[in-house]
């Protein structure tokens, strides 16, 4: 391995506090990038010196209906890296060929490993949303997926609204494209939102159940809200009057297909994206894990190996 992010999921994934559990011990980690080593007899989709991603799909089934229309992201028979198998957080790591992502050359393995679920992960929720440029897309939580939202809306011609608790992670909002930004501390996200029209989207990363809520106050009639950010605390209160009248809809959006994370490589080789990271050790994973809970992290962190 070259590279391993550190996703918020991983501390969900050591804290346990999701309804499924891993079952430990287990190397965490699926924002892995590295060199093939080896590879195994039958592999032909990668070869030794290849560099690949370790995403969050380790592997899928192949043949059941959501692996064959596209949708293998939601495959029942999945294995997931760094939670039901051993993931990046290692200088070597076992994966899947199939499954593998191919890192394009000219993109810097270091911004390859965000963008392996930070990236995808957003990529695919502006998708699903059905962005479009004459949109207004509130992006709550402006940590490692929501900087990269905010540019994916942006590429796709929306006007961005960035929401956050801390006036840092809102400058860099800007830097990246976002016309509005809002601390959440300070001022009532959904009235503000909604004096700008309302948004047409609201993708929800923020790890907290009142940021959902602020989302879909925030939206416009025959918005949507797609939910991305997976709190410990899984419930969230949805006015089933205002959904019904306002003609609201509620996604879900988990990671993306390997054909999305190759679209993301490839919008950042033609330099349409920017991954904001600062590099650790493996050795400082204790303190790296307090800091990304703190929400002092500006964007991503990332271990070098
Ligand atoms: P992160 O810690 O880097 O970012 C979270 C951001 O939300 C921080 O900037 C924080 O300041 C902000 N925030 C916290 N409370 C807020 C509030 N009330 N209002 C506005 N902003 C607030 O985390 P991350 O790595 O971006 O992951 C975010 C969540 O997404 C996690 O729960 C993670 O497990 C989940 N996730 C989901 C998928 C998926 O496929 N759906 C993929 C990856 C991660
Ligand atoms: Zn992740
Ligand atoms: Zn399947």
């Amino acid at each position: 391995m070259e590279a391993s992010g550190l996703c918020h999921t991983d501390i969900h994934a050591w804290r346990g506090d999701w309804p499924v559990k891993p079952a430990p011990p287990f190397v965490p980690g699926h924002e892995g990038v590295g060199i093939v080593d080896a590879v195994g007899p039958d592999v032909t989709r990668v070869a030794a010196g290849d560099r690949v991603a370790v995403p969050w799909l380790h592997t899928a089934c192949g043949t059941c209906e959501y692996c064959v229309t596209g949708w293998e992201t939601l495959c029942a028979a999945q294995q997931n890296s760094g939670y039901s198998v051993d993931g990046a957080y290692a200088e070597y790591a076992l994966a899947d060929s199939r499954y593998v992502g191919l890192v394009p050359d000219g993109v810097d393995p270091m911004d390859a490993a965000p963008l392996t679920c930070a990236g995808v992960t957003t990529y695919k929720a502006v998708k699903v949303a059905g962005t479009r440029s004459s949109d207004l897309v509130a992006v709550f939580g402006v940590g490692g997926l929501g900087h990269l939202a905010v540019q994916y809306a942006r590429i796709a011609g929306a006007t961005i609204v960035a929401v956050d608790l801390q006036d840092d992670k809102l400058q860099m909002a800007k830097h990246l494209g976002a016309t509005y930004t809002i601390n959440a501390r300070q001022q009532d996200v959904a009235a503000e939102i909604q004096k700008l029209g309302g948004a047409d989207q609201a993708i929800a990363t923020a790890v907290s159940p009142r940021a959902f809520e602020a989302a879909f106050a925030s939206l416009r009639r025959g918005g949507t809200l797609s939910m991305v950010g997976l709190p410990a605390d899984n419930e969230m209160s949805l006015p089933i009057f205002q959904t019904v009248l306002q003609g609201i809809t509620v996604k879900g959006s988990i990671v993306g297909t390997r054909v999305d994370l190759a679209e993301v490589f490839e919008l950042h080789r033609l330099g349409h994206t920017r991954v904001i990271r600062e590099t650790r050790r493996l050795d400082s994973v204790n303190e790296d894990f307090a800091a990304v809970e703190a929400g002092d992290v500006t964007a991503r962190l990332v271990f070098a190996f």
